[in-house]
């Protein structure tokens, strides 16, 4: 049997086995994604069941197994997680599972470690606007992936796109405007204000996408399309996105997420 090894992990998904153990799915930052079985975890004064909270980020010592790894020590290394803000949750539990759907088993990725660990944090907190911060996981996934959006030229005819109302096709992979957009009725709604927001995004440019006015509509119209985006290169549905469509304001739920009130959109 290998030794056992330690190493920095997030818990992306949980079931409980058993009369008091778990099993976990963990993106670990050197190894990858793993699965963990937790003996105990669910017993009143159990030590490690805490440590490795859905979520959270955790140094861990795992002993090897033939299929899951035995979870031997574990230490939680961020702030408990706000399990009672539904809206974050949510956010989190869609970040949790795309990561699971786009990454193979036990094939490190330090990078997108990094960018989950980070948006886990923004959403965790209590400073960043969740959806906004989810939208930004999605487009900065869905670059890192190689599935681009693209926000420049047509997708069906080339022409160069100018600051007016578009669509957006998932399954196109980008952007419409005039004929081509009337040409697509499954497209989803895209305007101006909205395609500004994806240019600015596409530069990376953070300090100005901070600094954005979340009205309903751009955010809705911004989290559709790059989540379905997303969600159009996974292999499977999400349950969390249905449930965060019907988290947003207007569709019936109370609203949620809490506004600041910067500057409008870039020009
Ligand atoms: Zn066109």
């Amino acid at each position: 049997m290998p030794p056992p090894f330690a190493d920095e992990g997030i818990v992306l998904r949980r079931v409980d086995y058993g009369d008091t153990d778990r099993i976990l799915t963990v993106f670990t930052r050197d190894h990858g994604k793993v699965g963990v079985l937790v003996r105990g975890a669910r017993r009143p004064h159990s030590r490690l069941g805490p440590a490795v909270d859905l979520f959270s980020r955790c140094t861990i010592q795992l002993a090897p197994g033939r299929g899951l790894h035995i979870l031997t020590q574990g230490e939680r290394r961020s702030p408990p997680w706000p399990g009672g803000d539904l809206l974050r949750t949510t956010c989190a539990a869609v970040v949790a599972g795309a990561v699971d759907a786009l990454l193979e088993d036990r094939h490190p990725d330090p990078e997108l470690y990094a960018q989950v660990a980070a948006t886990l944090d923004r959403l965790g907190g209590s400073t960043h606007d969740a959806r906004a911060e989810l939208a930004w996981f999605a487009r900065a996934t869905a670059d890192r992936l190689g599935y681009r959006p693209e926000i420049d030229r047509c997708v069906a005819c080339g022409a160069a796109l100018v600051d007016r109302d578009a669509v957006f096709s998932p399954a196109r992979g980008g952007a419409l405007q005039g004929r081509c957009a009337a040409q697509e009725p499954a497209a989803l709604p895209c305007r101006a204000t909205t395609l500004r927001v994806l240019r600015c995004m596409a530069r990376d440019d953070r300090p100005t996408f901070d600094r954005l006015r979340w009205e309903p509509r751009l955010r809705d119209e911004l989290e559709e399309i790059l989540l379905s985006h997303l969600a159009h290169h996974l292999d499977r549905p999400l349950r969390a996105m249905e449930l965060l469509r019907r988290l947003r304001p207007g569709a019936g739920w109370p609203a949620l997420a809490g506004g600041e009130t910067p500057p409008p959109p870039p020009r």
